[in-house]
C-alpha cells in the first residue's frame, strides 16, 4: 500500500530559495544570509562542497573540494571531477523545460526581438559543435571568436565548451591589430566571425577586419563565417567557410566532451585600463558554479524572470552574466545587440517595457551618458517589471546612483553596485538583495559575497583591522571562479596577483571599509594621488565633482609638483547644452570638492574637455591622461583597447593651450 509521503520539513535557508534549485542547508539555526556568510568562511570546504553537489550535474564526482595555495598561486577546485558546462547550461533545462526561452535576442533594429528556447539553443549548439569537430577542432584547441551579439554567437561559444575547445572572445569593435595580437597570443588555428555586425544602426565590417588581421596571423588555418546582414564578403578558398552551410550537414546531437574540473574553459583579456591587457584563463567547474550562484543571489533571480545584462559578450560581464550564469540557472537571458542611445536614450527603458525586464545590469559609463538627457526618456516607459538595477565596471558615483535609484527605479528597486574583475570570474563585493541585507549605500558595493573574505592591507603588507579604514584591497580565501593563470605567462600572473602581498590575492584596487564594515572602492591603486601627504583615491574626488548639475563626467590624475608632491588635475565633461562660462563651472567644482572631500583635495587645474580616453568597455584610462599631463605624447603605452583615439588629440590640444 502506498504510504502518505512524509511531509517535507522546511530546510534552513528555504526562504532564500527562488525555486530554481534546491536551497542549501548549511546552518542549523535560524535562516539568515549573514549566518550563511559566516558559515561560508568558517567551513569553506563544506560550503562549496554542498553547493557543487546540489547545483551542478557531474559526469563523475570530484574527490576533493579544493587544493589552493594563496602563496604560490597554485589553484585547483573540485579535483578529479568530470563534467561539461553545456550540460549544466543547456541539456538539463532542455530536458525539463524545452520550450522555456533561453535567450531573448534584442536586435539592434529598434523594437525588434526574437526568442530562442532552451531546446533550440541546445540543437544549435550541438550542430555548431559537430561542425567544429568535422573541421578537426579538438579538446584544448584555442578558437578565437570575433562575433556580433546574435544568438548563434552564444551557440558558438557553448559549442566550444561542448567539445572542450578553449574560446577566446575578442570584442567585435577591436581593430585588426588588436585582434591579430590576441590570435597570435593564443596561437589559434580557428577564427569564427560573421559577415558584418550591426550596432546603433551602423554596420561593422567584421569579416573584412578578420581578413586584415590574418595578414599578421599566419597560425590561422580556417575561418568560419556566420551571417548577420547577409552582405557579400570575400571568402578565401580552402580557408573560409559559411558556418550556416556547414551546420545544415550536421546532426543536432553531439555528446558532451567529458571535461576535468580544471581543464581550461576560456581565456579572456582584461580591459587594459591600467596597462597591456592580460589574457586571463578560467577553468570549468569552479567558474560555472560561482557564476550561477552569484547570478541567482545577487540579482534575486526567480523563475519567470527576464534578466538583462546589457554587456557585450566580449567582456567578462558578458561571459558570466549574459551567458554562463543565467543559462546555468535555466533563466531567460537578454542578448542586447544595440547601444543605450539607439535610436535614442530611451532604448533600455523601451526594451524594459516591451520585454518585461526584471533585472537590468549595466555600467556607470552608460548611466552617466544617459543622465545627460532629460528624464522623459526614462519616465515615458513602464518600468514596473524591474526589481533590481545592477551596475559594474567603475565606481558608481553618487549622482549616477541616485539617478538610477530614483528616476529609473522610482525608489522601489534595489541598486546593486557590484565590484569584481575579469580575474575573479564573478561578482565579489555586492549588496545581496536576496539576503535582506542592510539597505545599499550610494557608491558602496557593500558586502562580500558568500565565501569571499576581503582584507585591506597597507603598503608593507600588514592587514589593517577595524573599521573606518582604507587600504589595498586583497582577498584572503580562495573562491571557485578565481583566475588560474595568465595564458602563456604564469610568471606575470604570480607577479601581478600573488607576490605583492604573499598569502593574498591582490586586486589592484583600493577600498574603504566604513564604520559599519561596508566596502567602497576608492579607485585603482595605480591611480592613487598623493597630495600634501594625503593618499587620495580617484573615486571620491570625481564623485564630489560629478554632483554639480552641469557636469556629466570627470577624471582626476596626479602630476608631479615641486611643493605638494603631486598636483591634482581634473578633466571635466559637461552635460549636453550647458553653456555656462568655464570660470563659473570651475568655481562651482572647487566648492563641490571643498565641501565633499576637503580643501586639501581641490584640484590645482581644471580642463573642460569634449571627451575622456576610455577602453572599449567604457572605463576611463587615467594612465593616458597622466601621459598627456607629463607631455609624454609619444609614450602613451598600450592603446590597443582605447575606444576613441581622436579624443586623445583633442585633450592634448586643450592641454597645450592651457598648461
Ligand atoms: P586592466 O586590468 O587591463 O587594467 P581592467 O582592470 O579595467 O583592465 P576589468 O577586469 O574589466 O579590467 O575591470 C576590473 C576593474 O574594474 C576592477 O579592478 C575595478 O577597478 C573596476 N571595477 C569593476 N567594478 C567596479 C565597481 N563596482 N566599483 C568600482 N570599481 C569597479
Ligand atoms: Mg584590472
Amino acid at each position: 500500500m502506498d504510504r502518505e509521503p512524509v511531509p517535507k520539513k522546511p530546510r534552513v535557508g528555504e526562504e532564500e530559495s527562488n525555486g530554481l534549485h534546491s536551497p542549501v542547508t548549511l546552518c542549523h539555526t535560524a535562516p539568515s544570509n549573514e549566518l550563511w556568510y559566516q558559515e561560508s568562511l568558517k567551513a569553506p570546504e563544506a560550503f562549496w562542497d554542498q553547493l557543487a553537489k546540489e547545483r551542478l550535474e557531474w559526469i563523475k564526482p570530484y574527490d576533493k573540494v579544493m587544493d589552493v595555495d594563496m602563496n604560490s598561486g597554485d589553484i585547483k577546485w573540485f579535483i578529479n571531477g568530470v563534467l561539461n558546462v553545456t550540460v549544466n547550461c543547456l541539456d538539463r533545462h532542455a530536458r525539463d523545460n524545452p520550450d522555456r526561452v533561453a535567450v531573448l535576442w534584442e536586435k539592434d533594429e529598434p523594437k525588434q526581438h526574437e526568442p530562442v528556447t532552451y531546446k533550440q539553443l541546445l540543437d544549435m549548439t550541438c550542430q555548431v559543435a559537430n561542425v567544429l569537430k568535422s573541421q578537426g577542432i579538438r579538446k584544448g584547441d584555442r578558437v578565437v571568436l570575433y562575433l556580433p551579439m546574435i544568438p548563434l554567437a552564444i551557440a558558438i561559444i557553448l559549442a566550444c565548451a561542448r567539445i572542450g575547445a578553449i574560446h577566446s572572445i575578442v570584442f567585435a569593435g577591436f581593430s585588426a591589430e588588436a585582434l591579430s595580437s590576441r590570435i597570435n597570443d593564443a596561437t589559434a588555428e580557428t577564427v569564427i566571425t560573421a559577415d558584418e555586425g550591426v550596432r546603433g544602426g551602423k554596420t561593422i565590417p567584421l569579416k573584412e577586419t578578420v581578413d586584415t588581421a590574418l595578414k599578421e596571423s599566419p597560425c590561422v588555418k580556417r575561418v568560419l563565417v556566420a551571417t548577420r546582414t547577409g552582405a557579400a564578403v570575400p571568402m578565401a578558398a580552402g580557408r573560409d567557410h559559411k558556418l550556416e552551410e556547414l551546420m545544415k550537414e550536421e546532426s543536432t546531437e553531439c555528446p558532451p566532451e567529458p571535461m576535468d574540473s580544471e581543464d581550461p574553459l576560456f581565456m579572456l583579456y582584461t580591459s587594459g585600463s591600467t596597462g597591456k591587457p592580460k589574457g586571463i584563463l578560467h577553468t570549468q567547474a569552479g567558474y560555472i558554479l560561482y557564476t550561477g550562484l552569484t547570478q541567482q543571489y545577487v540579482f534575486d533571480c526567480r523563475p519567470g524572470d527576464v534578466f538583462a545584462c546589457v554587456a557585450d559578450i566580449g567582456w567578462i560581464t558578458g561571459h558570466s552574466y549574459v551567458i554562463y550564469g543565467p543559462l546555468s540557472n535555466g533563466v531567460t537571458t537578454v542578448l542586447f545587440e544595440s547601444t543605450p542611445v539607439y535610436p535614442d536614450p530611451g532604448r533600455y527603458w523601451e526594451m524594459t517595457e516591451r520585454l518585461k525586464v526584471t533585472q537590468i545590469y549595466t555600467s556607470p559609463t552608460a548611466l552617466r551618458m544617459l543622465l545627460k538627457s532629460t528624464n522623459e526618456y526614462v519616465t515615458k516607459y513602464d518600468r514596473s517589471s524591474l526589481r533590481i538595477l545592477g551596475c559594474v565596471g567603475e565606481p558608481l558615483n553618487d549622482k549616477a546612483w541616485q539617478w538610477y535609484y530614483t528616476v529609473v527605479g522610482e525608489g522601489r528597486c534595489t541598486v546593486v553596485d557590484t565590484w569584481w574583475q575579469t580575474e575573479t570570474g564573478g561578482i565579489m563585493i555586492t549588496p545581496r538583495p536576496s539576503a535582506n541585507d542592510s539597505t545599499p549605500k550610494p557608491g558602496y558595493p557593500m558586502n562580500p559575497f558568500f565565501g569571499i573574505e576581503p582584507v585591506l592591507v597597507d603598503d608593507k603588507g600588514e592587514v589593517i583591522t577595524g573599521n573606518d579604514v582604507t587600504g589595498n584591497l586583497c582577498i584572503r580565501k580562495p573562491w571557485p571562479s578565481m583566475a588560474r593563470t595568465i595564458y602563456g605567462n604564469h610568471e606575470k600572473f604570480l607577479e601581478t596577483y600573488y607576490r605583492p602581498y604573499p598569502g593574498y590575492y591582490f586586486t589592484g584596487d583600493g577600498a574603504y571599509r566604513d564604520k559599519d564594515g561596508h566596502y567602497k572602492i576608492t579607485g585603482r591603486v595605480d591611480d592613487v594621488i598623493n597630495v600634501k601627504g594625503h593618499r587620495l583615491g580617484t573615486a571620491e574626488l570625481e564623485s564630489a565633482m560629478n554632483r554639480d548639475g552641469r557636469v556629466a563626467e570627470t577624471a582626476v590624475i596626479g602630476c608631479p609638483h615641486d611643493v605638494y608632491g603631486q598636483a591634482i588635475l581634473a578633466f571635466v565633461i559637461l552635460k549636453d547644452g550647458v553653456t555656462d562660462d568655464e570660470d563659473s563651472i570651475i568655481t562651482g567644482l572647487k566648492a563641490m570638492v571643498k565641501t565633499g572631500v576637503g580643501s586639501f583635495a581641490v584640484p590645482h587645474k581644471f580642463l573642460i574637455v569634449p571627451g575622456l580616453p576610455k577602453t572599449r568597455s567604457g572605463k576611463i584610462m587615467r594612465r593616458i591622461l597622466r601621459k598627456i599631463a607629463n607631455n609624454l605624447y609619444e609614450e602613451l603605452g598600450d592603446v590597443s583597447t582605447l575606444a576613441n583615439p581622436p579624443v586623445v588629440n583633442d585633450i592634448m590640444q586643450k592641454w597645450l593651450k592651457e598648461a
